[in-house]
């Protein structure tokens, strides 16, 4: 059995808004779990409803075997990091990191030893502790919240977003420390983010909800490779994949612009299709090419170029290190075995037969 199971949990709110609905998801120990989605798609009240601050309409919440849907946050005994730090300002930072041990009486002697070991782990030093959290930077006050949630050493962690107030250096610095204690400290981590990246590099098993709903789950790579839905193939990956309509028919994709051979699909006929294909599954040929497209821009990013082009009024990106200065067309290649179909009725992948 795993970690945490959550069992077909909806959420609906008093006034009749459904924010989530039949989530289901199974939670090893010491996974990284990072929910993702736009924004509004029911990450917070997902993670509030496992921290107990929100109740479940329906459903099964398991912990380490134990059903805890009723029990008051407290009980759970999960630690909780929010977008906005939610440190106490009228307390120092020492007794803000020690709070949760404070209220629950323990003694002083082993208060102390958890907040000095937190705020070692979290850098924070002597100094900064006497402080109160108004006198911190951002990035210190972030530090003094995951600091806080270590001296509690809870069976789960949750956090919610919780690098979003941080400048781009800084949270990518963050987002390794968060890696580093994770790994170090074998903890089970569920984040929230609507940041792709993110999720892509901090998570063990990806969640991506749209509309109250799980699209996929699965390990980031298999996810961003192996996408279920347009939707989850459209969230994952800068730029964003390319999709090319067509038509499936006879073992063929086919439009006016190009028709390459797909024996895989040879069963499926006559329908209408999005060619999904990422960037560096493309390159710029001078012959043997699929199709030919139109160059709009060239994007430099030092090691390599994205070529954004028009395929009739399709545009696609292109990865290439060729020199692409001054050009107006170009020839492209698809690496075929990278091609996702999707079913443009359903938005959902077609798999072909195991050939
Ligand atoms: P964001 O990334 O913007 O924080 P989110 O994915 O975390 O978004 P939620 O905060 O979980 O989204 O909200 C999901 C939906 O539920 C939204 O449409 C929101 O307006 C709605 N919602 C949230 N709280 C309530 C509430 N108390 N009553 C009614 N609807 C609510």
């Amino acid at each position: 059995m795993s970690y945490l199971t959550i069992k077909h949990v909806d959420k609906v709110y008093p006034n009749g808004f459904c924010a989530v609905k039949d989530f289901n998801l199974e939670v090893d120990e010491h996974d990284f779990v990072v929910i993702v989605g736009p924004s509004g798609c029911g990450k917070s009240t997902m993670l509030r409803m496992i921290s107990g601050l929100e109740s479940i309409t329906s459903g099964e919440m398991i912990l380490e075997g134990k059903k805890i849907n009723e029990l008051s946050p407290k009980e759970r005994d999960i630690a909780m990091v929010f977008q906005n730090y939610a440190l106490y300002p009228h307390l120092s930072v020492y007794d803000n990191i020690g709070f949760s041990l404070l209220v629950r009486k323990k003694n002083r002697r082993l208060i102390h030893e958890k907040v000095m070991n937190a705020s070692r782990i979290v850098e924070i030093d002597d100094h900064q502790l006497k402080r109160k959290p108004g006198q911190l930077s951002g990035g210190q006050r972030q530090r003094v919240a995951l600091g806080r949630t270590i001296a509690r050493e809870a069976k789960l962690f949750l956090m919610d977003e919780p690098l979003s107030n941080l400048d781009a250096k800084l949270r990518g610095d963050m987002r390794v420390e968060i890696i580093e204690l994770w790994r170090k400290y074998n903890q089970t981590i569920i984040y929230v983010s609507h940041d792709q990246i993110e999720a892509m590099t901090m998570a063990t098993k990806i969640v991506i909800m749209n509309k109250g709903v799980i699209e996929q789950v699965g390990a980031p790579n298999y996810v961003y490779n192996h996408p279920e839905t347009l939707f989850a193939a459209t969230f994952l990956g800068t730029p964003q994949i390319n999709l090319i309509s067509g038509k499936l028919d006879n073992g063929h994709f086919i439009n006016e612009y190009f028709s390459i051979e797909l024996p895989e699909y040879k069963n499926i006929n006559n329908m209408e299709v999005l060619l999904g294909i990422r960037s560096e599954n493309l390159s710029v040929v001078k012959e043997h090419e699929d199709f030919t497209v139109k160059v709009d821009y060239v994007e430099y990013l030092g090691s390599k170029s994205i070529v954004h082009a028009y395929l009739g009024e399709t545009i696609i990106a292109v990865n290439t290190k060729e020199n692409m200065k001054d050009i107006e067309e170009c020839k492209v290649k698809m690496n075929i075995s990278k091609i996702i179909l999707f079913d443009k009725e359903t938005s959902k992948a077609i798999r072909g037969d195991e050939l």
